[in-house]
């Protein structure tokens, strides 16, 4: 899939007629603007006919997915692994500065005010707002290569107020009592800690399922007359062999702090996006098991786009968000009273930490770097392509940025 962008700079529907594209690159009637996404602009006049696309977002803490379809093929996918190291390098920091505090050190000045939080309401901690901001980032870039015309997002994995309110009424609610049975049973999950209640997960049977504590007829299917089993516990149970232990299902738990992140994603993209939506995460688990889909990120945000059946892409972008600098000036630990300088040369050899480089036909990037020309250079999820590469072996292919992104086939 080439995406293609119009002489002003309006996103197009993409191509995947390669030939034509070479073509039009050897005349010189469009130029590369990104390599990947492979992505074009257009240097002549073009008319903008796009189709209805719609880009399905399932966002997440430590992973993001996305797919841009229409009714027929998928346009899109990418899944995105956020940065989890943040919460540590803040409390390493945050012990640096104590032990700092009772040494006796050489006055420096300030180098920046770090004290003041935004007097807005909207502070979040900065790993939530790394996560918040990313999810922002991923979703305008979607749209600067594709003329995207909906947004859906998965907010939450279940619906509260429709469990505290069955008879709620509303468009959004007009769905079938299969689905709220979905949408109670991930709540009961989610109240339960996704624990057994009956071994408290000491059988490690990882299938969990959720138990009527009086029968259906009886108790009805609200949330406080289920109960989170696993399937070893329930099994046993209707065999006869053991006894429950348990008490009534609890009351509502106050589900108000799940999912700040995800709320404050949704409620940010209404400010820039007009046709944006929200779906649940039991609609779309649903929806992915009724079409006997693979239990992927990329593949939850096809079903969350409302395609679940589009012509799969067979690639997928994988990405990662990675720290920009260390601007420790020193080596944490003092060897023999030397306080050890933490400068080490930002390029060795023209090549810096996390370019993408090109090894033997392989597209990989750098993540170690000596100051003798040999590199650690790996794939996206880690996988070692070689651990001490000289760099004429190398050829620069992209300068790093705070996102990464490799091609692969899905
Ligand atoms: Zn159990």
């Amino acid at each position: 899939m080439v995406y293609v962008i119009s002489r002003e700079g309006q996103p197009l529907m993409p191509t995947t007629r390669h030939g034509k594209v070479k073509h039009l690159l050897r005349e010189g009637k469009v130029k590369v603007i990104k390599r990947c996404p492979f992505t074009i602009q257009l240097t002549y006049e073009s008319t903008t006919h796009t189709q209805p696309i719609t880009l399905g977002v399932d966002a997440g803490s430590k992973t993001v997915g996305l797919s841009a379809t229409t009714e027929t093929e998928e346009l899109y996918a990418s899944e995105t692994k956020l940065r989890t190291d943040i919460v540590e390098l803040l409390a390493t920091k945050r012990q640096y500065r104590r032990s700092k505090r009772s040494r006796k050190t050489r006055y420096r000045k300030p180098r920046f005010s770090n004290r003041v939080r935004s007097k807005n309401k909207g502070w979040f901690a900065p790993s939530v707002e790394h996560k918040v901001n990313s999810h922002l980032k991923l979703v305008a870039d979607v749209y600067k290569i594709l003329p995207i015309t909906e947004l859906v997002v998965e907010v939450a994995s279940f619906d509260i107020q429709k469990i505290k309110n069955p008879n709620i009424s509303g468009a959004e609610y007009q769905q079938g009592e299969k689905l709220d049975a979905w949408n109670v049973r991930e709540y009961v999950l989610w109240r339960d800690g996704h624990t057994c209640q009956h071994c408290k997960g000491k059988s490690k049977d990882k299938i969990l399922q959720t138990h009527h504590l009086e029968s259906r007829k009886v108790g009805g299917d609200a949330p406080n007359n289920l109960v989170t089993l696993c399937k070893t516990c329930h099994d046993a149970y209707h065999a006869g062999k053991i006894q429950l232990n348990l008490k009534r299902g609890a009351s509502f738990r106050d589900a108000a702090f799940m999912g700040i992140m995800r709320w404050a994603f949704y409620n940010k993209l209404k400010e820039v996006y007009p046709n944006v939506s929200m779906t649940y995460g039991y609609i779309t688990k649903h929806v992915r098991i009724n079409n006997d889909l693979e239990k992927t990120h990329a593949v939850d945000a096809r079903c969350i786009s409302g395609h679940p059946l589009a012509e799969p892409l067979g690639v997928i972008y994988n990405q990662k968000f990675v720290r920009c600098n260390n601007r420790s000036l020193h080596k944490a630990n003092p060897k023999k009273g030397v306080r050890k300088s933490n400068q080490a040369p930002r390029y060795v050899q023209g090549y810096q930490l996390f370019d993408k480089v090109k090894f033997e036909d392989k597209e990989c990037f750098v993540f170690g770097r000596r100051s003798s020309g040999y590199f650690d250079i790996r794939l996206l999820d880690g996988t070692s392509v070689h651990k001490s590469v000289g760099y004429k072996k190398l050829r620069l292919l992209e300068q790093r940025s705070s996102l990464l992104t490799e091609r692969r086939q899905a």
